[in-house]
């Protein structure tokens, strides 16, 4: 991220992540580091650490790190290059003025600016046009019919676009050069190549990113157009999978609240928000994706999903849950009663009800052996389709207690053996483990001593750094331990003998492993020799044997099954031989 030399570099070297992040939280000396209650998830007892010398946060509860950039990124929700000034101006370091660009980037900065000023046009237009025209007035009674007044049509930004095709494009086109407005999303051409609107005859909802800024629109069709909604295309300034709607408004009070309330349309926030919950945010014209997960997640790690209850809202319901879930979420489930959507169930019992069901909302668990029992139960082929639609989603349970405690659940309701159930869930884990790769797992410790403690040496040891890098890559020693994509960062990294930067080396980890990469960090540990490196490494040497016996003795059994193969048998029995030699003498 900082690249050396840089205005980062400077500011990065020159800070102190203690300072900066006391500013936030109080700290407090613990050991060699610091530590206190983490500002990213609520909690008693403290679990968020600061490291003096790597300058590195973790929180063991929540699993959040970095340097002091990202960390005052993810606290004020600014970007990197605000982050550097932020820090900078903090410490009282000189911020010299933005560097000259290359004239690409220039020109890209360039286009996203104008984007953003085009949309923010486009929006005062759409209102102009609903407030001020006949076709607008006439779009604008529909709405108060359906229950919208003008003051949520102003809170919310709502607008219109009227039918001509023309509206827009003759509004903007003497301001903005062809290439924005094609770029913009909110034109499309015909045969002759002519622009003309994309919107048309439609109520438009802006959409804004979670700094505030309208970068897209959803159009909601006036009657029976098809479709009935018509969102943004994707833009250099809008991604569909990276925004969710509503969230540059319900930021304070999902910190507040420590909990978000997910609904799919724009309709079903505006109505939840308008009913006093503004903590709520809509996945909008896409089903939930991991970036708006982890979008989400920088907020609240609890999240209410109240999605429509037909049937392509119990799906998606069903494939968001797999994502929260993977993303250590805490889910519970809202499935409103009378088939309504959040947006019809407050219109017709009030925002005081919709509270109430709200807080009354099981875990997702309960909601899905709900479902599960609405299978036909009376058969062992339906007790087993149950258990198979359920078992995906205990399994995506990082922590293992839950996981057990879940299944002895779901063995009451379903009235299945506990022990049968708990074998389904083992035989699933591993069919898992053999499709997915094992993945570290979150409670406990993931990665054995010697794969963690070598992980602790390449990151300590000035003197043979490198060296150690070149053994482990030579012999492919992690391939397959639990935590080989660190290593093999780590690996690319040590060879060039430059010290390696545990936030550096972070960003280009996935969750999981840079969550362990941070445990590895803060361990407290004794300065190492290169005696150690080896037996870590004669650990490992060892254990790439033994895998090849089993995979042998594998062999040996079905060739014995298969008979006849004398030629190959001999040369599998003699491997072994020579395998189980090897394990045996000492190591070198
Ligand atoms: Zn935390």
């Amino acid at each position: 991220m900082a690249e050396a030399g840089s205005f980062a570099e400077r500011v990065k070297q020159q800070a102190d992540i203690v300072r900066v992040v006391g500013e936030y939280v109080r700290l407090r000396k613990s050991g060699q580091n610091f530590s206190g209650l983490c500002p990213f998830h609520s909690e008693k007892t403290p679990s968020f650490n600061v490291h003096p010398v790597k300058q590195i946060y973790h929180c063991f509860g929540c699993g959040v790190g970095g340097d002091v950039f990202k960390f005052v990124m993810e606290m004020d929700k600014i970007s990197f290059p605000e982050a550097i000034r932020a820090v900078a101006e903090k410490c009282g370091i000189a911020v010299p003025r933005p560097r000259e660009r290359t004239p690409e980037e220039r020109q890209e900065n360039q286009q996203r600016t104008s984007l953003v000023e085009l949309h923010k046009e486009a929006a005062a237009f759409f209102v102009q046009q609903l407030n001020g025209t006949p076709e607008g007035r006439a779009a604008k009674a529909y709405l108060l019919d359906r229950g919208l007044d003008s003051e949520a049509m102003a809170r919310f930004g709502i607008g219109f676009a009227p039918s001509g095709g023309e509206a827009l494009l003759r509004a903007m086109k003497q301001k903005y050069p062809e290439k924005v407005l094609e770029a913009s999303g909110l034109f499309s051409r015909d045969q002759n190549g002519r622009f003309y609107d994309r919107f048309r005859r439609r109520v438009m909802f802006p959409i804004a990113n979670d700094s505030g800024k309208v970068v897209a629109f959803g159009g909601r069709a006036l009657g029976d157009d098809l479709p009935k909604y018509l969102n943004s295309p994707e833009t250099p300034i809008y991604s569909k999978s990276n925004i969710l709607y509503h969230l540059d408004r319900a930021k304070e009070a999902l910190r507040r609240d420590d909990c978000a309330v997910l609904v799919e349309g724009y309709m079903d926030a505006i109505a939840v928000a308008r009913a006093g919950i503004s903590n709520v945010v809509a996945s909008c014209g896409t089903s939930l994706t991991e970036p708006q997960v982890k979008l989400l997640n920088r907020f609240t790690r609890k999240i209410i999903v109240n999605y429509d209850p037909d049937t392509a809202g119990q799906a998606a319901t069903e494939r968001s849950l797999t994502i929260l879930l993977e993303q250590g979420a805490e889910v519970k489930v809202l499935a409103l009663p009378g088939g309504k959507d959040p947006d019809s169930f407050i219109k017709a019992e009030g925002a005081a009800a919709y509270t109430k069901l709200l807080k009354e909302a099981p875990p997702y668990v309960d909601y899905l052996i709900s479902r599960a029992r609405k299978m036909d139960m009376t058969t062992a082929e339906g007790k087993l389709r149950a258990v198979n639609f359920l078992l995906p989603y205990v399994q995506r349970v990082p922590d293992r207690i839950l996981r057990s405690e879940w299944a002895t659940r779901i063995a009451q309701q379903l009235r299945i053996e506990e022990p049968v159930l708990r074998e389904s869930m083992r035989k699933a884990a591993n069919e898992r483990r053999s499709e997915v790769k094992a993945r570290p797992e979150l409670a406990g410790r993931a990665g054995k001593p010697a794969e963690r403690r070598l992980v602790q040496i390449l990151i300590e040891s000035e003197d043979f750094r490198s060296r150690l890098a070149q053994e482990i890559r030579a012999e492919e020693l992690h391939k397959g331990l639990e935590v080989e994509r660190i290593l093999t960062v780590l690996v690319e990294s040590c060879e060039s003998g430059a010290r390696p930067d545990a936030a550096a080396l972070a960003m280009a980890l996935e969750d999981r492993d840079r969550r362990l990469l941070f445990e590895i960090a803060f361990e407290s540990a004794a300065p190492s020799t290169w005696e150690e490196a080896e037996s870590c490494l004669t650990v490992l040497r060892r254990r790439l044997v033994e895998e090849e016996l089993a995979a042998v003795q594998r062999q040996i059994e079905s060739q014995a099954a298969a008979a006849g193969a004398m030629g190959e048998m001999r040369k599998l029995l003699e491997r072994k031989q020579e395998l189980r030699r090897r394990l045996e003498s000492p190591p070198q």
